[in-house]
């Protein structure tokens, strides 16, 4: 018959042993790596907080989370966050439900308390840490370089920093932190009528930064208005904030484990089921300065890269 004999996988009740089959299929190289990597996730709202439940129950080494707000009643149209959490901070609440989910997963909720001036009190929510200010920021930088859980990792602390932020400012903050660290990372967003979103790649000095180019607007029918408007009650579905969790997720996934092809930029329109891809190149005339660091370093490096491909 032409049915694959599969009886000699035995399934057992162990959740790796599913995913090990990705290895055993020649999906994956080694899919044991995966408890090596640590990610950040910056914003653990509709996004972002489904995107660490789809990491933990895929047995990643570390997740840092980063959220400067509390759950409320009106998250629950989203997934991920329970009734009983309403008033928790979405970062101790996401750590209570991933820790019960997958014990192995180091978790770790930045907050103020562990900036290096160690300000805030955990009785109101002054010490939660927004990114955008400058302690926050500090405290970003510090976590991400921070290399105590893999001493022996080259570069960062971290191997790759998802953006899952509502707001043009913070996404400015997290492109900033990672042109200074050198640190790639991905960008994720849904729009304000909830029908279109995209995840986006970004690698300093080889791919466009967020600031070498403005806002994605009209981008091949996608709508990008990724700016949140001050007043505005935006739409929101969990259908279209579960399918870009699960698109900037699959491409974490490719791009740590080294599989299949790692998008670029992929749009996703709900209403067209329309997914436009694209690439992007850095702007030479780029406003910020560590992007343009960056460029000139990707471009010196440009020998090296050539007789590395040759080698292979
Ligand atoms: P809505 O705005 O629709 O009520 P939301 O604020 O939860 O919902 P989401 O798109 O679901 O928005 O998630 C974005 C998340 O990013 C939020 O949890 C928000 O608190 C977080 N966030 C936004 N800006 C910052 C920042 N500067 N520092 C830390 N977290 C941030
Ligand atoms: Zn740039």
């Amino acid at each position: 018959s032409k049915v694959k004999d599969m009886s000699a996988e035995v399934v057992d009740s162990n959740p790796y042993s599913r995913l090990m089959a990705l290895q055993r299929m020649g999906i994956v190289a080694n899919y044991e790596r995966i408890r090596e990597f640590s990610v950040a996730i910056v914003g653990i709202g509709g996004v972002g907080s489904v995107a660490a439940e789809m990491l933990t129950r895929c047995g990643v080494g570390r997740l840092l989370l980063y959220d400067y707000d509390k759950v409320e009643l009106a998250n629950m149209n989203r997934l991920f966050f329970r009734p009983e959490q309403v008033g928790m901070t979405k970062t101790d609440a996401a750590v209570q439900t991933l820790s019960d989910i997958n014990p192995d997963v180091v978790l770790e909720a930045i907050n103020l308390m562990n900036s290096p001036n160690g300000v805030g009190s955990e009785l109101d929510l002054s010490y939660t840490l927004n990114i955008t200010t400058v302690e926050g920021f500090e405290t970003f930088m510090c976590s991400l370089k921070n290399k105590t859980f893999r001493p022996e990792k080259e570069g960062n602390g971290v191997d790759l920093v998802l953006s899952c932020v509502d707001n043009y400012e913070a996404r400015m903050v997290v492109n900033q932190a990672c042109n200074e660290l050198n640190q790639t990372w991905m960008e994720s967003g849904v729009s304000e009528d909830a029908v279109s979103g995209h995840i986006q790649l970004l690698i300093p000095g080889e791919t466009a930064c967020f600031a070498c180019v403005p806002p994605l607007v009209v981008a091949s029918g996608v709508d990008e208005r990724t700016l949140k408007r001050e007043g505005v009650c935006a739409a929101s579905l969990p259908t279209t904030m579960g399918v870009v969790a699960g698109l900037l997720v699959q491409n974490t996934l490719k791009y740590l484990l080294k599989f299949g092809h790692v998008s670029r930029y992929l749009g996703y329109n709900a209403l067209k089921d329309y997914f436009p891809t694209m690439e992007m190149k850095p702007n030479p005339q780029c406003p910020n300065a560590a992007c343009l660091e960056r460029q000139k370093e990707y471009i010196l490096a440009k020998p090296a890269r050539e007789a590395e491909a040759k080698a292979k």
